[in-house]
C-alpha cells in the first residue's frame, strides 16, 4: 500500500501515510492558539453564564450575542480579507468551530451562520453578490441562513416542491413553498434558498433577503434541545426575489446543497469535541466533589471506566477531525493554481466526502457517548436540570440528525468509496480482489517485530484488508443491488470509520512521541491501545454480520478465518490503561490531554 503524492479523499482505505504527514492538533501555531483563545474568553465570559436566558429565548439575546463575537472577529474567520473577514485555514476555522462546540445552543447558531448561513454565497456567489453580502456576513451586521428542509424533504432533500417562476417584466422569480427546521429562522436577515424553476427536476440556489415581500414565519418550534437555537418553518407567498439573486447556474443547487453539506459535517465533527471535552470536564469535577461510602466516586473502577472511555473517544475523533482538516487545506493549496481559491474549497469538501461523512457520524456519536456518561457519573443531579451535563445530553442529541442524518451518511461512506473506485481514482477493487485471492498468504503471516508502531501498523494494515475482502465480497455477491442491502453498508460503515479513526489516532501518537519534550506518551500509547483492542472487537462483530448476512455460502469458512485474523490484536489490560487515563484527567480536574 506505498504510494506517493497527496493522498485523495477515502484512499486512506488502499494507501498508508506515515506520522510525518499528518497533521496533529499539538502543532497548532501562535495564531491559531490566540484564536482559540479568544473563542474560549468568548464564551467564558458572553455565553456560559447566560444559559438559561438563552435557552429561554429571551427576545434579542441570540442575535447580539452573534454580533458581540462579530465585534471579536469571529464570525469572519472563514471570510477573505477583501469582505472584511481574516481568510484563515480551514484547519484554523475547524479550531474556532471546536471552540464554540462547548456553547450549547450558541454553538449552533454560530456553526449555522459561520458555515451554512455564509458559505454558500462565499463559494457560489458571483463578484456582486459576494460585495453585498459577505461584508455584512463577516461582522455580524447581518445573521445567515440555509433553506432546504421541506415538511416532505427531508434526507431526500432534492425532492422538494418549493418553486420558483420567471416573473412576467423577467426581473424576478416569484417564490412559493415552505422551508422547515431552519436554523436562526427567527433573526436570519439573509437565506439561501434552494426551489426548482418550473418544472426542473433539479434545485436551483437563490439569496433571499428577509425584507423582500411574501415572506412569513411560523413560531419558533418546541425542541427536546438546543432550545435556545431558534428553528422555524418558514413561508413563501409570491416572495419576490431579483434574478441577480440565482445563486450559481440554474439547476445547481443540489450540488451546492451538497457540497455545502460536506463542509457542514467535517465542521460538525470539530464542533462536537469542543462540547465532549466539556462534558469531560464536567464529569471529572463532578467525581472528583461527590462522596458515597466514604469516598470520592472518582476512585471507583467503575467511574474511572467512563471518565476514560470519555476520553479515548474524544482524543480519537480529534486526532480524525485535524488530520482530515488538513487535508482540505492541502488539497485546496494544490487546486488554487488552477482555479480560484473559492472553487479550490469546494473542490476539496468534495474530494474528502468518505472522511466528512466519517466524522459526522463518529464525531455525533462519540458526542452521545460522553454527554450520556456524563450524566450518570452525576447521578441522580446527572437528571436535574440544574445539572449543566443535562442540557449536554439534550442538546447533543440534534448531532445525529442534521446535516445528512446518520444512515444517510453511513450509506454515503460506501457508495462514495465504490463510486471513487468504479472510477478508477484509486485501486480499491484490484486492491479488494489481490487480497481475496491472496487470503492464505495473509493468514499466514504475523507481525514479525516487538516495535510498537510497527505492530499497531501491521493490525490497522489487517483492518483495512478485512473492509476490503468484505467490499470484494459484497460488491461480487450483490453487483448493483448493493445499496439495497442497507443493513450490509452499515455494518461495513462501521468497520471504515473505525479503521480510520484507529490509524488516525495511532499516527497522532506516533508523531507525538517523535516529537522531542512531549510529556505523557504512556498514557496517549494507553489511549491508543484500548481504542484499537476495542475497535478490533467491534470490527470482528461487524464483519460476522455482513459475511452471515451475505450467505456467502463456501467461502463462509474462509471469510470466517480471515475475519478472526484481520482483527487479530495485541492483548491489552484495558482496566490499567484506563486507570492511568482516569487518573491524569481525576489528578487535571479539567480535560488536558
Ligand atoms: C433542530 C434542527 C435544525 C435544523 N436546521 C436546518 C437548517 O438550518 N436548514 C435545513 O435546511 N434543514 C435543517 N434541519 C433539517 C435536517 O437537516 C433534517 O431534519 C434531516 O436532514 C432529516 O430529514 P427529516 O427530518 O425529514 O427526516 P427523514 O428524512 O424523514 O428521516 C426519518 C428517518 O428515516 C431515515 N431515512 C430517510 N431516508 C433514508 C434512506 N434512504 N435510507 C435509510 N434511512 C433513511 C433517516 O435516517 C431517519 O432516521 C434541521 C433539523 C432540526 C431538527
Amino acid at each position: 500500500m506505498e504510494k506517493t503524492g497527496t493522498i485523495k479523499g477515502g484512499e486512506f482505505i488502499v494507501r498508508d501515510i506515515t506520522a510525518e504527514e499528518v497533521f496533529i492538533p499539538e502543532e497548532f501555531d501562535e495564531e491559531q492558539q490566540m484564536i482559540a483563545q479568544t473563542c474560549d474568553d468568548f464564551l467564558q465570559a458572553e455565553v456560559l453564564p447566560i444559559l438559561d436566558r438563552i435557552d429561554a429565548q429571551e427576545e434579542g439575546l441570540m442575535r447580539s450575542l452573534l454580533e458581540k463575537a462579530g465585534e471579536f472577529g469571529l464570525l469572519g474567520i472563514p471570510v477573505p480579507e477583501q469582505y472584511d473577514g481574516f481568510e484563515q485555514s480551514f484547519v484554523t476555522n475547524q479550531l474556532a468551530s471546536e471552540k464554540m462546540g462547548a456553547g450549547y445552543s450558541f454553538a449552533v447558531a454560530y456553526s449555522c451562520h459561520t458555515g451554512i448561513g455564509s458559505m454558500p454565497i462565499l463559494y457560489y456567489g458571483n463578484e456582486e453578490q459576494k460585495q453585498k453580502y459577505l461584508p455584512k456576513l463577516a461582522v455580524g451586521e447581518w445573521i445567515g441562513a440555509y433553506c432546504l428542509t421541506e415538511p416532505g424533504a427531508g434526507s431526500d432533500a432534492n425532492s422538494g416542491t418549493t418553486k420558483a417562476v420567471l416573473s412576467e417584466d423577467g426581473k424576478h422569480y416569484i417564490l412559493n413553498g415552505q422551508k422547515m427546521w431552519i436554523t436562526n429562522g427567527g433573526f436570519a436577515d439573509v437565506f439561501t434558498v434552494f426551489a426548482k424553476i418550473d418544472n426542473d427536476r433539479v434545485l436551483s440556489a437563490f439569496i433571499v433577503e428577509k425584507s423582500f415581500s411574501g415572506i412569513s414565519f411560523n413560531p419558533e418550534e418546541k425542541k427536546m434541545g438546543i432550545k435556545g437555537s431558534s428553528t422555524r418553518q418558514i413561508f413563501f407567498n409570491d416572495c419576490k426575489v431579483p434574478v441577480e439573486n440565482m445563486l450559481g447556474a440554474r439547476g445547481k443547487g443540489f450540488r451546492i446543497a451538497l457540497n455545502i453539506l460536506h463542509m457542514g459535517r467535517i465542521k460538525l465533527g470539530g464542533n462536537v469535541i469542543g462540547a465532549a471535552k466539556h462534558a469531560i470536564t464536567q464529569s471529572v469535577n463532578y467525581a472528583n466533589e461527590r462522596k458515597q461510602f466514604g469516598a470520592l466516586i472518582s476512585s471507583f473502577g467503575s467511574i474511572k471506566q467512563k471518565l476514560a472511555e470519555q476520553v479515548i473517544k474524544t482524543f480519537a475523533l480529534e486526532s480524525a477531525v485535524y488530520r482530515a482538516s488538513k487535508n482540505v487545506d492541502e488539497e485546496v493549496e494544490m487546486n488554487q493554481q488552477e482555479c480560484s481559491k473559492e472553487q479550490a474549497m469546494v473542490i476539496a469538501y468534495g474530494q474528502f466526502a468518505v472522511e466528512a461523512a466519517i466524522l459526522k457520524v463518529f464525531g455525533s456519536e462519540t458526542l452521545d457517548y460522553v454527554v450520556d456518561e456524563a450524566v450518570q457519573i452525576c447521578g441522580g443531579m446527572g437528571y436535574s436540570s440544574e445539572m449543566p451535563v443535562e442540557r449536554g445530553y439534550r442538546d447533543s442529541r440534534i448531532n445525529r440528525i442534521f446535516e445528512g442524518t446518520n444512515e444517510i451518511n453511513r450509506i454515503l461512506v460506501i457508495d462514495t468509496l465504490l463510486k471513487r473506485g468504479a472510477k478508477k481514482e484509486f485501486d480499491l477493487f484490484s486492491e479488494a480482489e489481490n487480497i481475496v485471492n491472496k487470503l492464505d498468504d495473509y493468514l499466514d503471516s504475523d507481525p514479525a517485530t516487538q516495535d510498537y508502531y510497527s505492530r499497531k501498523k501491521f493490525f490497522i494494515g489487517n483492518f483495512k484488508k478485512l473492509a476490503l475482502s468484505l467490499i470484494h465480497l459484497v460488491s461480487e455477491k450483490f453487483q448493483r443491488k448493493l445499496m439495497f442491502e442497507q443493513e450490509i453498508l452499515n455494518s461495513l460503515a462501521d468497520i471504515i470509520m473505525n479503521l480510520y479513526v484507529a490509524e488516525s489516532l495511532m499516527l497522532r501518537v506516533e508523531k507525538l512521541e517523535s516529537k522531542n519534550g512531549i510529556g505523557n506518551i504512556g498514557l496517549f500509547k494507553d489511549i491508543l491501545d484500548v481504542f484499537v483492542f476495542d475497535a478490533a472487537a467491534l470490527m470482528r462483530k461487524s464483519a460476522q454480520d455482513v459475511l452471515y448476512s451475505t450467505e456467502a455460502m463456501d467461502e463462509t469458512d474462509k471469510f470466517l478465518k480471515a475475519i478472526d485474523y484481520f482483527t487479530t490484536k495485541d492483548g491489552v489490560n484495558t482496566r490499567d490503561a484506563r486507570r492511568r487515563i482516569a487518573d491524569k484527567l481525576i489528578e487535571d480536574n479539567v480535560y488536558k490531554f
